[in-house]
């Protein structure tokens, strides 16, 4: 929802001005994900993967995001983290323009500001459940900071995601990923991403190898994490199954010239 609207709506509208999102949108109109007339492509001088003149999400938004495989979800995904950068354009998040910052700047505001869920969860696989949980608060101490000042340390609060994500017990904590379900493996992701309360999430189909259950599961825990900290979320899936429980719904080749051209080739 564009920050003015909901401005507008919250003023005239009681209960929405006190809905958490509302407030958050109403402090801090920045949008959190500011896309204007990207263009990347992998090689040199090859038609761009990535043309979206346009893209805009507020705080607090989930929105859903699908499109056809091979289609630049996921570069999109890696430009939004600053793991690599725009030819043209602007990817602006929570209004910094990443091309504007260095390789290692890029790298601490990615640790500082953003969650990441991985397809296939790159969890590391020698450290344990626990350690792994922790890490973005070794990577950022502004995460560490958040995480202190949310569950009294970095340990107690990734203990209260863990135990929130239904991942509990000190036998468990120890344990490394191999020793894992495949389910777990991808709670443990979800713990380590939301961690310091990042204020964006992003997931790149995470429950693709999840039975029905088990995805519904850990969409509720993903979701209630996401609301306590006013989390904006951006999930990438093809699972249309799980669309209609978002805010917002994205058709890739609505937003990426290049995939419209693709698709009606
Ligand atoms: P999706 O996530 O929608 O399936 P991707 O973003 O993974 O799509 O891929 C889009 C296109 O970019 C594909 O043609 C893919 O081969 C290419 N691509 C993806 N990653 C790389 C990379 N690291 N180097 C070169 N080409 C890549
Ligand atoms: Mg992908």
């Amino acid at each position: 929802m564009p920050a003015d609207r909901s401005i507008e709506s919250a003023r005239g509208n009681p209960i929405l001005a006190h809905a958490s999102r509302v407030d958050r949108t109403l402090a801090d109109a920045t949008p959190v994900i500011d896309l204007r007339g990207l263009r990347f492509s992998w090689d040199r001088g090859a038609t761009p993967v990535l043309a979206i003149e346009s893209l805009r999400i507020d705080a607090g938004e989930r929105v859903f995001l699908h499109g056809a495989s091979g289609s630049g979800k996921s570069t999109l995904l890696a430009l939004l983290a600053g793991v690599v950068v725009a030819q043209g354009g602007q990817v602006r998040v929570l209004g910094t323009d990443l091309a504007d910052l260095g390789p290692a700047t890029r790298d601490r505001f990615r640790a500082d500001h953003t969650g990441i869920i991985f397809q296939m969860f790159n969890l590391v696989p020698y450290l344990s459940v626990l350690e792994n949980v922790l890490l973005p608060c070794d990577f950022s101490p502004r995460r560490r900071a958040r995480a202190e000042a949310r569950g009294g340390s970095p340990r107690a609060e990734a203990l209260r995601l863990l135990a929130s994500l239904d991942l509990d017990g000190p036998r468990f904590l120890a344990r490394q990923p191999a020793q894992l379900s495949v389910g777990q493996q991808q709670r443990v992701a979800a713990a380590r991403a939301l961690i310091g309360a990042p204020e964006l999430v992003i997931a790149d189909e995470p429950t693709s190898a999840l039975d029905a259950d088990r995805r519904d599961a850990f969409l509720d825990l993903l979701f209630r994490e996401c609301a306590r900290e006013s989390t904006t979320l951006l999930f990438v899936s093809h699972d249309a199954a799980l669309a209609a429980r978002f805010d917002r719904r994205i058709a890739f080749a609505d937003i990426n010239a290049t995939a419209t051209r693709l698709a009606a080739a």
